[in-house]
C-alpha cells in the first residue's frame, strides 16, 4: 500500500479497518480483486482528502465512504464494459444475429437535446420530422419507454424498433445540422461530434451493405507527437470493427497512414497492416496483444458456435482479440478487391460445411444490387483457407 501523502493528524476513520470493508465491497461489486484493490485504495484516498478539506465533514464516515467507493466501482465497470464491447466484436458479426446500439463511448449531443431542455429547438426539430418517425423518438425518449415496449407497440422486433429509432435519430441530426443548424450550434448541440471529427464517408458498410459508414481521420503530427487516428464504424451495426481502425497498439500508426488522406486509401493501408499482422498470428500463434503491446498467446477456437481465433493476453488477463473466419475473409485481399468493385457488398451468414473430407465454414460476401458473390471455406481446425471463388 502506497504511503499516504498530507495524511491528517486527527483522521475520523480507520483507513485500516475501512479499507479491508471497502475491499469485499469492491469486489463484490466488480469480481475482480486486483481492482477491488486499487478501487478500495482509491475511496480511502478520497476520505482522506475530504478529511483534511475544513468544513462540513460526513456524519457517518463509513457509509460516506461506502458511496464513494460504490461510484468508483461503477464507474470502473462502465469503463470495462465499454472496452469489452469494443474488444468483444472484432469478428464480423452475423448480421442476421440481433443487433445492439453502435457503441459510441462519447457522449452523443443529440442526448442532450432529446432529454434535456432544450424544449423549443427540440419541438422545432421534430416537427419537421414525419409524424412517424416523430412518434418513434417521443415514445423513445420523451416518454422513456424500454426498446422492448415500443417494439410491442409498433408491433415489431426490439431488433427493427432499435435501427429505426436509430434512423430517426439520423433524420433528426440532419435536421439540426441544416435547417436548425445555426440555433442548434447555439446550444452547442453540433460542436461535439464535430470536435470528434466525425464525418460521412462514401464508403457503405460491409455488413449491412446499407448504410454509409461513418469515419473520423486526424493526421498525426510529428510535430507535437500526435498520433493519426483512423476509425470507421456504421450507424446501425453493432461495435465497430477493430480491423477498420488503427488503434491496435502494435500498428506503428504514423507509418501505415502516412501520406494518405481519405478514407478508402486509408482503409486499404489499414487493411493491409492486419493481413500482415493476422498472416503473422495465424502462423506462429505469439502475436502482440492488440489492446497493450505485450506477448500473448492465438488460439484457434473450434467451438461451433464460435470458430475463430482469439487472441488471449495473459497481462490483460482476458481475451482482447477475437475474429470469426468471416473477418477473415472481409481482410482477404480477394475480398478487398470484390469490395472495391461491388461497393454494396454485405455479409451473410456463415456456414459450416465439409470440404475435402474436413470440417469446414463457407464464408461469404453478396452484392446488394447483383447477384455477384464472393466465398471463402475456411478449414475449422487451422484456418486456412481451403477454397476462394468469386462471381459477377
Ligand atoms: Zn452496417
Ligand atoms: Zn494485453
Amino acid at each position: 500500500v502506497p504511503a499516504v501523502v498530507n495524511e491528517p493528524r486527527n483522521i475520523p476513520f480507520d483507513p485500516a479497518v475501512e479499507r479491508q470493508r471497502l475491499r469485499q465491497v469492491c469486489y463484490r461489486l466488480t469480481g475482480d480483486a486486483t481492482a477491488a484493490e486499487d478501487l478500495a485504495q482509491e475511496a480511502i484516498l478520497i476520505g482522506l482528502r475530504r478529511a483534511s478539506r475544513d468544513g462540513d465533514p460526513p456524519h457517518e464516515w463509513s457509509s460516506y465512504l461506502f458511496g464513494v467507493a460504490r461510484r468508483l466501482c461503477s464507474v470502473w465497470r462502465a469503463r470495462r464494459v465499454r472496452d469489452d464491447s469494443r474488444f468483444a466484436d472484432l469478428g464480423i458479426a452475423d448480421v442476421s444475429t440481433p443487433m445492439a446500439l453502435p457503441d459510441v463511448s462519447a457522449p452523443d449531443p443529440l442526448d442532450t437535446l432529446l432529454t434535456g431542455e432544450r424544449e423549443q429547438l427540440i419541438e422545432q426539430a421534430l416537427s419537421s420530422l414525419k409524424a412517424p418517425v416523430r412518434q418513434l423518438l417521443l415514445a423513445r425518449y420523451v416518454d422513456d419507454l424500454p426498446i422492448r415496449e415500443i417494439g410491442e407497440r409498433w408491433g415489431i422486433s426490439e431488433n427493427a424498433a432499435t435501427v429505426r429509432i436509430h434512423r430517426g435519430r439520423d433524420a433528426l441530426r440532419k435536421v439540426l445540422e441544416t435547417r436548425l443548424r445555426a440555433e442548434a450550434s447555439a446550444h452547442g448541440l453540433l460542436s461535439a461530434e464535430a470536435a470528434q471529427g466525425w464525418r460521412e464517408t462514401t464508403l457503405f458498410c460491409c455488413r449491412c451493405g446499407q448504410e454509409r459508414l461513418q469515419g473520423r481521420f486526424v493526421a498525426g503530427n510529428p510535430a507535437t507527437g500526435e498520433e493519426p487516428d483512423f476509425v470507421l464504424r456504421c450507424p446501425v451495426c453493432p461495435g465497430m470493427l477493430h480491423g477498420m481502425t488503427s488503434d491496435a497498439v502494435p500498428m506503428n500508426a504514423r507509418a501505415v497512414l502516412a501520406g494518405v488522406q481519405g478514407f478508402r486509401a486509408g482503409l486499404n493501408r489499414v487493411n493491409r497492416w492486419w493481413q500482415d499482422y493476422l498472416a503473422d498470428a495465424l502462423e506462429h500463434r505469439a502475436p502482440l496483444c492488440p489492446r497493450c503491446g505485450g506477448p500473448a498467446d492465438g488460439r484457434i477456437s473450434n467451438a461451433p458456435d464460435s470458430p475463430g481465433f482469439g487472441i488471449d493476453c495473459p497481462a490483460c488477463d482476458r481475451i482482447t482479440f477475437y475474429i470469426h473466419p468471416t473477418g477473415l475473409l472481409y481482410h482477404s485481399e480477394e475480398a478487398q478487391s470484390f469490395w472495391r468493385r461491388f461497393p454494396r457488398m454485405r455479409n451473410e451468414a456463415p456456414q459450416s460445411i465439409i470440404c475435402e473430407g474436413r470440417p469446414a465454414i463457407r464464408t461469404s460476401f453478396a452484392d446488394r444490387l447483383t447477384a455477384a458473390r464472393i466465398e471463402m471455406v475456411f478449414d475449422t481446425a487451422t484456418l486456412r483457407c481451403m477454397r476462394v471463388e468469386a462471381t459477377g
